[in-house]
């Protein structure tokens, strides 16, 4: 039986505590089945939406933008 790698630091030494998997390196506790984002954060901006990046803010912006050739 393989267990997940931590979704923090990559660990390949996590082991079950329970419902959760639990990461000895980091200390990164989690349920198993349950996503988390590949770093492990989930940047929210001034108006609650989820960023990817900064890319992608900087896109959105430019879209608001109308009139302008
Ligand atoms: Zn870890």
């Amino acid at each position: 039986m393989s267990l997940p790698n931590c979704p923090k630091c990559s660990s390949e030494y996590t082991y079950e505590d329970g419902v959760l998997l639990v990461c000895p390196e980091c200390a990164h506790e989690w349920e198993p089945g349950q996503e988390v984002e590949e770093d492990g954060v989930v940047a929210i901006d001034a108006n609650g939406n989820r960023l990817e990046n900064g890319d992608t803010v900087t896109v959105i912006k430019d879209l608001k933008v109308k009139g302008a050739p």
